[in-house]
């Protein structure tokens, strides 16, 4: 049995009040919901929500760590950093690292592994271009960042993988993959897992959709079979649309 986890990345928003006003509502008003929640802001507003999420029902997220533990790596965040933090999960190889900052699938494997030998837990993104969906590609796209994404780890240490699908032109645009073509893909990348880990672990295999999901879409979404959850960002920085997503239904 799967339970809904609902994820908030708050990218490069808020300052440290602004991130403490908004960790201070979703702690009010998220005390009551079902599932498992985690907001992900800056680097820089990590310690501050961190205490005031505590004893919450809320994890603490970064949004991404260095490939290396520690050492001349200017400008990089170790995981060892986080973790002295609190911070439970690292939002790994996000369409912004992989496009803009231009991370490939080997960089971020060695970022999975680092993470999941000091004992946080990893949602691994993944999704394809507007181009790649046109010419078909998609599944093939999520199928290599998945496997190359988790080449090496063992399946021991699945349980602490959640893969999130976000199909990069649905992200901040607007637009949403339909409730029937999230799942389908959500469904493949399934039975990727299937493969690789067997069938009970890819059963238990938490696969969040991302992509421009809102209070209005994300019942819809959710009623798919094989959607866990939800990776939001827009919709993340402000308690009045995060929380109608967090209790969908
Ligand atoms: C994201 O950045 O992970 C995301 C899904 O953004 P948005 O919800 O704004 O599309």
């Amino acid at each position: 049995m799967r339970n809904y986890y609902i994820a908030g990345n708050w990218k490069m928003h808020k300052t440290r009040a602004e991130a403490a006003e908004l960790a201070k509502a979703l702690a009010a008003q998220l005390k009551d919901g079902k599932h498992k929640y985690l907001v992900a802001p800056t680097f820089t507003s990590l310690e501050t929500v961190g205490a005031l999420i505590k004893g919450s029902n809320i994890l603490l997220g970064a949004q991404n760590c260095a490939p290396e533990e520690q050492g001349a790596h200017t400008g990089e965040v170790s995981v060892l950093q986080l973790k002295d933090l609190g911070v439970h999960t690292v939002i790994l190889g996000h369409s912004e690292r992989r496009h803009i900052y231009k991370e490939d699938d080997e960089l971020i494997n060695k970022k999975v592994k680092l993470v999941l030998k000091h004992g946080l837990e990893v949602i691994l993104c993944v999704g394809e271009l507007l181009e790649e969906r046109e010419a078909r590609k998609a599944e093939a796209v999520c199928e290599t960042q998945i496997v190359k994404g988790l080449a090496g780890v063992a399946a021991a240490d699945l349980g602490r993988i959640t893969i999130a699908y976000e199909p990069v032109w649905a992200i901040g645009t607007g637009k949403t993959a339909t409730p029937e073509d999230a799942d389908a893909i959500h469904a493949y990348i399934r039975k990727v897992v299937e493969k690789r880990y067997g069938a009970g672990a890819a059963a238990d295999l938490i696969i969040q959709y991302g992509g421009s999901v809102k209070p209005e879409n994300a019942a819809q979404l959710m009623a798919k079979e094989n959607i866990d959850g939800a990776l939001v960002g827009g919709a993340a920085l402000k308690a009045d649309t995060f929380v109608p997503i967090a209790k969908f239904g």
